[in-house]
């Protein structure tokens, strides 16, 4: 039997409307966004409860709304922005239909406050399926707008069951904030949850879109970024934006486009970019970009319905294809010397460990001819005297030299503790020497340690480390063995073998060094070999840790004050006192004490003091003058919320602290003596990093291609030349 056919009721008709408009809250705060933008607002703040379930709140201070307008705002097809068809085409704001408040008031309960310029006071008002519950209200409040929506899908219930994580929502949401307050830099926006204190993404006023990319996606890629924009009269678009070098790398591409103005996606554009970064990237990593795309509003389907992102516009193809060839020469461009790496690019280092290797190494096979021009020391295993020698500690650095307050940070000196660790007796095991008492005094490097000679040393080692082994605790954290997966997949055997048996020759600087292997010299970049060789060693020996101790305990508070001193931090008058931020940084951190101390022997006392620091390499301490932004970059730029990104962040972030850094090490330097200091530097670059580098190490496959390691001259080759003069 056939059904009847009833014409439904309208307010159905208009909530089935409503929940193909608004699917989810994150598309509530797109248009709500959006409206704030059309409305000139420039700040922008939204406050969530329940992933945007039980409540959103979004707060501007745009043009407001007049009074007479505010019966009509929530009706469908109401709109201040268009009048007749024709303007279809030539439309410059987001919003055009009308369609948004109007969906919004079918699905939730909405209130609007808001105030023109020239109203003398705000009116309140409230709506329901697109109408006005009462007469609005006269009350207090700024110019703006205050758009508060409540109990979304209180009434679609299928809706509401199929939106089963709030913490999902919320992240969606605060996903399109940031997104939009990357595109808007110049104004300020801000996501919390409500009841919350601190916003989960906040932009300033005054920021950048490189400064807004930083804070929502961190240092690593807003370091790494290069600026893009080009244009073509013809096909009539512009395109500008940011986009990752190929030094950085996700697991998962990141672009965020913007096509005139409003947040899309393009699965054609997407793809075209990421084939260029194919050939620039380790295999299967992926880019970051940001690209803004003003395409002549008659070429694009401006009336792409609200939940429809992958827009599409004439000459697509054209358009896509020409963004693909600027990409790739800006790429290439990044790097002027790149196109001179790739060529030189270590020849002999292939990924497999390559055929190259065996044919350089070939003068050191018996049967071939050495020829004397070949007869160079390659033998790693040749000691330099050197390494018997010890480096001098000197006293600390004149505190007025070192810089206005850097007198209160120093944490005086590190000393060595004997954890009953037992990676510390694999620690203890390689210790060769200790520091002549003569020349302590409280900031010197104190090690209480029995002195042994080298000689003797050297026989014990590989004894006490196989016998300290199995008192090692076992890592059975999921996220650990990921990222120990993740370095061991990447690594680059033809590399490998390199450090492993390079000859050192000499520190040009504290960023670079240069080694001999084989027949070849080598640049290295020390910055980053030693950065990952530490961020290796706080991955591989995580929960083994022996701890450096302070001697004297370094207050937090003060370590985060000067650290919002300096430029570096980026502090601004918007961030709030320093005071404050500081005082903040030290709970946050006090609350992570335990964790910071069992899994990486970071210790604070209770008076929240740093006293302890992790032993990462025997006879290595980091260079103090970078500890305050260690501390003050643990409490903004580590993702403490995820485990695996936990960890990794803060081996991140302590490995910078502990890499080799030209600045620190002149800076902290200066003046006279710098000759003996220099020394103590090159000393442990060459035996402590670079021997290192031997054992523990695990070069990452972009080190090749990123210009951290450069072959820079073949020695037969440099025969060649001199035979000719
Ligand atoms: P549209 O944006 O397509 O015009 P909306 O339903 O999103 O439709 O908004 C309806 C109208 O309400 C807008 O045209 C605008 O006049 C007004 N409006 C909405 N939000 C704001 C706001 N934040 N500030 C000022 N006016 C607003
Ligand atoms: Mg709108």
């Amino acid at each position: 039997m056939a059904g009847v056919i009833r014409r439904l009721d309208e307010t159905v008709v208009n909530r089935i409307a409503a929940g193909e408009v608004i699917q989810r809250p994150a598309n509530a705060v797109k248009e709500l966004i959006e409206n704030c933008l059309d409305a000139k607002s420039t700040n922008i703040q939204v406050t969530v409860k329940d992933g945007g379930l039980k409540l959103l709140q979004i707060q501007d201070n745009g043009t407001g709304i007049r009074r007479e307008d505010m019966e009509i705002v929530c009706e469908r097809f109401t709109t201040s922005k268009l009048q007749t068809f024709e303007d279809l085409s030539a439309i410059a704001t987001y919003g055009f239909r009308g369609e948004a408040l109007a969906s919004v008031s079918h699905v939730a309960h909405v209130t609007i406050t808001t105030k023109t310029a020239d109203a003398k006071c705000a009116y309140r008002a409230s709506y329901s399926d697109g109408k006005l519950k009462g007469p609005p209200k006269p009350c207090a409040g700024n110019q703006g707008t205050q758009i508060l929506v409540e109990d979304l899908f209180y009434n679609v219930s299928t809706r509401r069951k199929a939106l089963k994580s709030p913490a999902d929502e919320y992240s969606r949401i605060v996903e399109v904030v940031s997104r939009y307050a990357i595109h808007n830099s110049g104004k300020s926006f801000s996501v919390k949850k409500q009841g919350e204190t601190v916003a989960d993404v906040r932009t300033l006023p005054n920021a950048s879109a490189v400064d807004n990319i930083r804070g929502v996606f961190g240092n690593a890629v807003s370091r790494e970024l290069i600026e893009v924009g080009c244009e073509d009269q013809k096909l009539a678009y512009k395109m500008k934006g940011y986009i990752s070098n190929a030094n950085y790398s996700v697991k998962k591409c990141i672009l965020v486009l913007f096509i005139n103005h409003r947040l899309v996606e393009s699965s054609a554009l997407k793809k075209a970019v990421e084939t260029v970064y194919a050939a620039y990237l380790p295999k299967n990593t992926h880019p970051f970009l940001y690209l803004s795309l003003e395409i002549a509003p008659h070429n694009v389907d401006v009336n792409v319905h609200p939940t429809k992102h992958e827009v599409h516009f004439l000459h697509e193809d054209s358009v896509v294809e020409s963004i693909q060839k600027h990409v790739e020469s800006k790429l290439l461009g990044s790097n002027s010397s790149r196109t001179y790496f790739t060529q030189t690019l270590l020849p002999g280092l292939s990924v497999s460990g390559g055929s190259d290797v065996k044919s350089s190494s070939a003068a050191a096979e018996p049967s071939e001819r050495i020829y004397a021009h070949q007869m160079v020391r390659t033998d790693c295993r040749a000691q330099k005297l050197d390494a018997f020698l010890q480096p001098r500690e000197k006293p600390p650095p004149d505190p007025e030299a070192a810089g206005p307050s850097s007198r209160e940070a120093q944490p005086g000196g590190v000393e060595m503790e004997e954890a009953d660790d037992a990676d510390m007796m694999e620690a203890l095991a390689e210790q060769e020497s200790e520091v002549p008492k003569g020349d302590e005094d409280d900031n010197s490097v104190q090690r209480k340690r029995p002195r042994k000679e080298p000689q003797q040393q050297a026989e014990e080692d590989e004894d006490l480390t196989a016998a300290a082994t199995p008192k090692r605790r076992v890592v059975k954290l999921t996220s650990i063995k990921e990222l120990r997966a993740e370095i061991a997949e990447n690594a680059h055997k033809g590399l490998q073998e390199m450090l492993q048996n390079h000859s050192f020759v000499g520190c040009v600087n504290p960023q670079w060094t240069l080694v001999q292997h084989h027949t070849k010299l080598y640049l290295l970049n020390t910055t980053k070999l030693s950065q990952e060789l530490f961020y290796q060693i706080l991955i591989y020996d995580f929960g083994n840790f022996g701890v450096l101790r302070l001697s004297t305990p370094a207050p937090l508070y003060d370590l985060a004050m000067l650290a919002l001193d300096s430029e570096e931090s980026g502090w601004t008058e918007e961030d709030g006192p320093k005071e404050g931020l500081a005082q903040y940084i030290v709970d946050f951190l006090k609350n992570k004490t335990e964790m910071l101390g069992d899994y990486f022997s970071v210790e604070i006392d209770q008076e929240g003091n740093l006293t302890g620091l992790p032993l990462l390499l025997d006879k290595y301490t980091p260079v103090m003058e970078g500890l305050p932004m260690f501390i003050l970059r643990l409490a903004t730029e580590v993702n403490w919320d995820v485990e695996k990104e936990c960890f990794r962040d803060f081996s991140k972030e302590c490995s910078m602290f502990y890499s080799i850094r030209r600045r620190y090490v002149l800076e902290a330097e200066p003046g006279e003596e710098q000759d003996q200091e220099v020394n103590s530097w090159r000393w442990k670059v060459e035996h402590v990093i670079f021997k290192a580098f031997r054992t523990l190490f695990s070069p990452p496959k972009s080190f090749s291609e990123d210009g951290a390691v450069l072959q820079i001259a073949n020695l037969p080759d440099l025969y060649k030349v001199f035979e000719r003069c």
